[in-house]
């Protein structure tokens, strides 16, 4: 009885130890080959761990990639075995811890294990990465690391976009080894494989080595399989969430001590990741799918022709800002300048009117002083005659002369105001042939007040033998005056022992005729040359800015030139000049005039 409860007592313990420490772990691995034996070839893994689990049940399950990603989705594994980038895919999403990282049997180091190899018909004219372009191009699955995305990133590093330079791609799923029938039916023109598949298949006898050839081939020394790519780590050992450390202890202690001596797949510490991160940020792919992965140049590509948008919308906004600024300048300018000539206007407008009613003024002022003027002619040469009667002697000489040069003053003056008033009356001046020394003597005759008021002396150079020119003499006259007059106002600053007017007429060697009045001012500065004949120009309080533009009509209407220039050392030189030809055509009745 005693013997009998014991035993039970110890069956009970039995069973419970048994079924508190036989909890079921599952191995979730990725079935990439789909082969029927596939559970076989990771059976002994399956095996050594389990050796190496006390309390522990582990159920391995072959899952493809999508039942791999449901399986966890719904927490029922507790361990994974996949491909690196199905790893780094899957850790946006799940808790994966790295224990340990397949070791490549056939060759070291662990961190260059798998890579990709694309294959093509031999006789096939595709011979570089961009020969793929408008090719249909086959491959397990856009998951698939060394089956798809490897050669991806081999594609993009050329410049050629998987999506948009490739012709077709065809994704069929695994077996992987299905491809190879589509490349060698034609059905398409290329496909990746997984690097060391061709390898296996032949020395399993499934592949014959002769129809196909790999493209683009890659040099890694040393590795025993044909590659296309670059190599990554090769598949890595995760523990999914959070397991107790006692297990993951005893799940690392058991893959660490797996020797490929015994046939088993062998496991090594787990290495960086890292690559294939690197890999998949370049690919945007996995965690780098959204707007935090890419990189400035990966985001100015995606959005290159929005980007594009707005820099021409810049542009031409710029554009057009700095059109509207410069022609609110311009306007501005023109408007300013339009102000400027109205104000301008504005001034000549006051000035002519006070000009025209000095006309009028003066066209009185001649009427009435010319009925005195004829009178003081007339006494003059009335007294002449009287004074004739007397005995001659010394005093009447004198009286004589006297009276005769008051008639002629005053026949003189009465005569420039018939000019003046036929001026002022629009009338045409008649024209005489005329001596131009002579103008000028009676010019500085009728200036001779004036400069002696000033105190500038005058300095004569008349030729005394000039050709005779048919002008009106009061136009000429009043040129002349104007000249004078601005010669002298110019002087008016100096010392009075300076102030000295030069006076010269000259025949030139082209045989033009040439009068100069010449003074010792300022000169002209470069505004008073561009402006000078402007009417109503003046640098004066007093000036009325019209002398030189009426002079130059004048000159011009006598079939003559006007000048005013710098002279050399100082002043201004005024130069009427007219050409040696300028009376030919004219007939010359006044022979009293005739010097030539
Ligand atoms: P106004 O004598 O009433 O000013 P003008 O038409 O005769 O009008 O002269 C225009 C301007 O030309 C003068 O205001 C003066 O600035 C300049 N000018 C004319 N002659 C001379 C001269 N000999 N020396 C310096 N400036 C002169």
């Amino acid at each position: 009885m005693k013997r009998t409860s014991v035993g039970l007592v110890a069956l009970m313990l039995l069973l419970l130890s048994v079924g508190l420490q036989a909890r079921d772990l599952y191995l979730g691995v990725l079935d990439w080959r789909d082969a029927p034996d596939g559970l076989e070839s990771w059976q002994p893994t399956l095996d050594a761990l389990q050796q190496g689990l006390s309390g522990y049940q582990l159920h391995l399950q072959m899952l493809d990639l999508s039942a791999l990603q449901q399986a966890l989705a719904v927490g029922q594994l507790d361990f994974v075995i996949t491909n690196p980038g199905h790893y780094v895919e899957l850790s946006r999403d799940y808790p994966l811890a790295p224990l340990a990282t397949l070791l490549n049997p056939l060759f070291d180091p662990p961190h260059q294990a798998v890579g990709s190899v694309v294959l093509v018909r031999r006789d096939a004219a595709i011979h570089g990465w961009q020969d793929l372009r408008q090719r249909r191009v086959a491959a397990v699955s856009p998951q698939a690391f060394g089956g798809y995305q490897l050669i991806r990133d081999q594609l993009e590093q050329r410049g050629l976009n998987a999506e948009q330079h490739i012709g077709e791609w065809l994704f069929t799923g695994y077996p992987m080894e299905q491809l190879l029938l589509l490349l060698q039916s034609g059905e398409v023109d290329a496909v990746v494989l997984r690097s060391c598949l061709p390898e296996t298949l032949i020395a399993e006898g499934r592949l014959d080595a002769d129809w196909w050839r790999v493209l683009e081939p890659q040099k890694v020394d040393g590795y025993p399989c044909q590659l296309s790519s670059d190599l990554y780590p090769d598949w890595p050992f995760l523990s999914v969430g959070i397991q107790p450390p006692d297990l993951l202890r005893q799940v690392v202690v058991a893959l660490l001590q797996t020797h490929s001596e015994q046939g088993l797949p062998e496991w090594s510490a787990p290495l960086s990741y890292q690559p294939v991160h690197t890999l998949f940020a370049r690919l945007r792919l996995g965690p780098y799918a959204g707007f935090s992965g890419h990189s400035l140049l990966a985001l100015i590509h995606t959005y290159r022709y929005f980007l594009l948008f707005l820099v021409i919308l810049f542009v031409a906004g710029l554009a057009h800002y700095l059109r509207v600024q410069v022609l609110i300048r311009r306007r501005t300018a023109e408007l300013q300048l339009a102000m400027q000539q109205s104000r301008e206007r504005q001034q000549e407008l006051t000035h002519l009117s006070r000009f025209s009613l000095m006309g009028e003024l003066a066209t009185g002022l001649a009427h009435e002083l010319n009925q005195p003027l004829t009178a003081i002619v007339n006494y003059a040469q009335g007294s002449q005659r009287l004074l004739q009667k007397l005995p001659a002697d010394a005093i009447q000489q004198q009286l004589h002369d006297a009276a005769r040069h008051m008639a002629a003053q005053g026949e003189r003056a009465a005569e420039i105001i018939r000019h003046l008033r036929g001026f002022l009356r629009k009338e045409v001046p008649q024209s005489e042939w005329l001596d131009p020394d002579q103008v000028f003597c009676e010019a500085i005759e009728l200036m001779e007040g004036r400069l002696r008021q000033t105190e500038v002396k005058v300095d004569w150079q008349l030729c005394g033998a000039l050709p005779l020119i048919q002008v009106s003499r009061v136009e000429l006259l009043q040129v002349l005056i104007n000249l004078l007059a601005n010669a002298v106002d110019a002087m008016t600053q100096l010392t009075a022992a300076r102030r000295t007017l030069l006076l010269s007429s000259r025949l030139t060697a082209e045989g033009n005729i040439q009068l100069d009045v010449e003074d010792h001012g300022e000169g002209l500065n470069m505004e008073v040359q561009q402006r000078l004949f402007e009417p109503f120009f003046t640098t004066k309080a007093s000036g009325m800015g019209l002398g030189l533009s009426l002079c130059l009509n004048l000159i011009e209407q006598m079939g003559g030139q006007l000048f005013l220039f710098n002279r050399e050392m100082e002043g201004c030189c005024a130069r009427i000049q007219w050409p040696a030809d300028a009376f030919a055509g004219m007939k010359r009745e006044d022979g009293e005039h005739k010097n030539d």
